[in-house]
């Protein structure tokens, strides 16, 4: 008895929670019983927990199994092996014809194609969530956003089924996302506990917000560098949405942002002003709508930058549909005090449900309108490459095959037309070889992305950046490239194969491979570890090989036979393993006898050590940096690298590493006696590789002695008005812009490299000047340096009195102070061979 009076109860109370769930979701919704709703799979209600992504994808599941106006599909995997899903949702007519409605759709993006009759074309809408695994409010969202178009029987519904093809991506970055859903549930009290300092508010390092090798997603839609856009950018590529939502969340105290953007200021000069003046404002009208129907406070026009084409929400801008970036202040956590009272996990969830209704609603309504502004985007870019100087670029780099082919993969993934160069081309002074280089022409649909690749911007309508204000791939590349009044040649559809060279079977006194290719180091690690000794030259030699006369500047490696614990065998099979992994050419001598310069025994060419390395992470530490070194290593290599927490450091015995890497952070945490090992270590020959605000704790504890520069501040205004001070700080910043570099190409910093001017990243403003020691700043400006972004007038003065790359020599060791980071965004490959230089040359130094 007392047992069924419990159950009733429960029954009751299940009964009256599920209302009060559903009334404070969807207060005047009817839904079909047909479709599992959220709680019937999950067992809480949506905001009660974090809910898990493989629950999220299980629920995704259930409804493509139970409805046939749902089709789930998989886009792609993480590294973590979560699979990337969309869930696609439109009428069952719809559904049983994707393939007709994407090729149809695919006709507006071509502009040689007659117009389709669009007055029956369904709208294609991505609402795409939680890029930023901690801000989870999104993915939650895409729960009730897919069980309300599948199973609400209110007219709104029925229109968006029927005149829509909505695609679901619940979470762009799946593993940082589990990991934030892991902590707030793992420290959800009962009740819950609102106080800001709780530990479920805070996170440990790395935060939820970065992917597996800890990079920020919603700044990779550009560079490609993660798996989880590769395949994003391939799928949009076969869909090109109309719209395009990117769910966000900001600061507790918040209210939340829907576009438009700051006008001018944070706007993409190539993308149309129609974007931002007029199709912004009509699909805001959606938003306020929603919001202010449940009273829900926003804003827009301020701050958040839509500028730089990483972003997802400014991405689809580039690709003829409407990115937009929706912010909702953050529960971080299940409840969170503010300063208009407690956020729970279920109002962040409630806004974004409401804005994604709006936004698929918005894509409805202006549907027609939206497939001819598609249409329009790519005739107007075609219009508009007419009117542009430059018929076209030419690129390539005759001594880097592996980074033309990175550069080619780029182009080809975002679907600019890429044409083969077949005659030697001088233009601008540089001069471009037949086969080794190609051609962009500008005149094509995706003119705006080329111009995205290749122009450098340094004039601005504002100062306030919010993060990069300088873009241009080609220069990230460090691509050799030149404007071209005439452009033809075949176009290049996929990457072309690659043939390499490798002696035949023979009696060789040594191997030699040439530095410059890209992915050398890779070749160079896999024999260290296959037990192969390797000697480097520093200075150049000409040596008659199998393959005829044969230069080989200052890095290349030199593989003797004699010093080897293989057999000549086993090193013919190591050496061959390694080329083929790093598509590297080996050449081989029968003579150590040059034909020109040094010789095969000269004291120049030395044995390099096999590097073991270090990195501090955690808290204090650069995760984004780290993570940029982590990932270089893990996938451009292909060598092991120990990662230890800075409250470890005590517990290390530096002398078992060569070499240690200390990214941006502060330091401040390690013990005298631990600074004490340190500098022990160094001036026993140890090696560090300081990136940026490192270099100026190790300057504050006296291990390294540099200056810095102290160049007059430039004479500012008087006073400011209170109201415009943030603007006035914003403009001091080094946002992140482009610089040209002068390298010093003889130093082992500057191995591989044939060209002196080098184009360098800078995001920071601490000014080291050049060492004193005159041949140990490896890096430093050119007299003109600034080639693509914005930056003051007295920081640009600052920075031509300043160095990119300098080492510090400490006794028997040395310091290599990175104060631009030559891995950015996992996107500089043409400054990545100086920090591999660093981890194998270090020592050299
Ligand atoms: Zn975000």
């Amino acid at each position: 008895m007392q047992k069924k009076l419990l159950l009733i109860t429960l029954l009751l109370l299940h009964i009256y929670s599920a209302k009060a769930q559903k009334e404070y979701y969807f207060p005047e919704e009817t839904f079909s019983n047909d479709i599992p709703s959220p709680y019937s799979y999950l067992g809480y209600h949506v905001g009660e927990w974090h809910t898990r992504y493989d629950r999220l994808v299980g629920y995704f599941q259930l409804l493509a199994d139970k409805s046939d106006m749902a089709e789930l599909i998989t886009i792609g995997y993480t590294n973590q092996l979560r699979p990337l899903v969309v869930l696609v949702i439109s009428k069952k007519e719809n559904i049983s014809n994707l393939e007709y409605i994407r090729t149809n759709h695919l006709k507006l993006v071509d502009p040689t194609l007659p117009m389709p009759d669009v007055s029956g074309m369904p709208a294609i809408v991505n609402l795409a969530y939680s890029v930023h695994g901690n801000e989870p409010s999104g993915g939650e969202a895409s729960i009730l956003t897919a069980y309300w178009l599948l199973a609400s029987q209110s007219d709104l519904a029925k229109e968006i089924r029927n005149n829509a093809v909505v695609m679901i991506d619940p979470a762009i970055n799946p593993d940082g996302r589990d990991r934030h859903t892991n902590w707030a549930n793992m420290h959800k009290g009962t009740p819950p506990v609102a106080d800001p300092l709780d530990r479920e508010h805070n996170e440990i390092w790395p935060s939820g917000r970065v992917n597996h090798y800890w990079f920020d997603l919603n700044r990779d839609w550009l560079p490609l560098a993660q798996v989880e856009l590769q395949s994003k950018i391939a799928w949009y590529h076969t869909w090109y949405p109309n719209v395009v939502g990117d769910f966000h969340e900001m600061g507790t105290n918040a209210t939340y942002f829907f576009e438009p953007t700051k006008p001018f200021g944070s706007e993409n000069p190539v993308i149309p002003r129609k974007n931002y003046e007029e199709i912004n404002n009509k699909f805001a009208a959606y938003f306020a709508k929603a919001l202010d129907d449940i009273g829900s406070l926003y804003w827009t026009k301020e701050v958040f930058d839509n500028s730089y084409p990483g972003y997802g929400s400014t991405y689809p801008d580039i690709q003829g549909g409407l990115g937009l970036v929706f912010e909702q202040a953050s529960s971080r956590g299940h409840i969170q005090s503010s300063q208009r009272g407690d956020i729970t996990f279920q109002f962040t969830i409630r806004n974004q449900l409401k804005t994604s209704i709006a936004t698929m609603e918005a894509g409805v309504k202006e549907r027609e309108y939206m497939h001819k502004y598609l249409r329009e985007y790519f005739q107007t870019a075609i219009t508009e490459a007419g009117k542009d100087k430059a018929k076209g670029y030419v690129f390539g780099d005759e001594t880097d095959e592996s980074r033309n082919r990175l550069f080619l993969k780029l182009l080809l993934d975002h679907k600019i037309k890429v044409l083969e160069n077949d005659k030697d081309i001088i233009s601008e002074g540089k001069s471009f070889k037949k086969g080794k280089s190609w051609i962009v022409p500008s005149s094509q649909p995706q003119y705006r992305m080329v111009r995205t690749m290749f122009e450098k911007v340094t004039t601005f309508s504002d100062s306030v950046f919010y993060d990069a204000s300088s873009w241009t791939m080609a220069l990230a590349y460090g691509m050799p490239y030149a404007t071209q009044t005439i452009v033809s040649g075949k176009e290049i559809k996929e990457l072309p194969s690659q043939t390499l060279t490798f002696p035949a079977d023979g009696k060789y006194v040594a191997y030699m491979v040439d530095w410059s290719d890209y992915f050398a180091p890779k070749f160079l690690h896999h024999l260290q570890s296959a037990g192969v000794h390797v000697e480097v030259t520093a200075q150049t030699f000409t040596s008659n090989t199998d393959q005829g006369s044969k230069e080989f500047p200052a890095g290349s490696l030199v593989i003797p036979t004699a010093f080897q614990k293989l057999s000549q065998e086993e090193l013919r099979k190591a050496l061959k393993e390694a080329a083929v992994l790093a598509g590297q050419n080996v050449f081989a001598s029968t003579t150590g006898f040059s034909l020109k310069g040094i010789d095969l025994g000269s004291g120049s060419i030395s044995a390099i050590q096999k590097p073991k390395v270090l990195m501090l992470v955690g808290q204090g530490t650069s995760q984004y940096e780290a993570g940029e070194i982590w990932h270089l290593m893990d996938t451009k290599v292909g060598m092991p690298m120990t990662k230890v927490d800075l409250s470890m450091f005590g517990r290390v015995n530096l002398f078992d590493y060569t070499t240690l890497i200390l990214t941006s952070g502060n330091y401040s945490s390690i013990s005298p006696s631990q600074i004490a090992h340190l500098k022990d270590w160094l001036s026993r020959g140890g090696t560090i590789i300081s990136m940026r605000s490192a270099s100026q704790w190790l300057q504050s504890q006296g291990i390294v002695q540099e200056e810095f520069v102290t160049a007059e501040e430039a004479k500012g205004p008087e006073s400011v008005p209170f109201a415009d001070s943030r603007n006035l700080s914003g403009a001091q910043e080094i946002g992140g812009s482009i610089y040209l570099g002068k390298l010093d190409t003889t130093h082992p910093l500057g191995f591989g490299y044939k060209n002196s001017e080098i184009p360098v990243y800078r995001n920071t403003t601490l000014f080291f000047k050049p060492s004193k020691n005159k041949s140990q700043t490896p890096v430093r400006y050119s007299a003109n340096p600034l080639l693509g972004g914005y930056v003051s007038p007295a920081n640009l003065e600052k920075i031509k009195q300043s160095s990119s790359v300098l080492v510090s020599k400490v006794s028997q060791g040395r310091v290599i102070h990175f104060i631009d980071n030559p891995n950015f965004r996992g996107t500089w490959f043409g400054t990545n061979k100086l920090f591999f230089n660093a981890i194998f040359f270090g020592n050299k130094m």
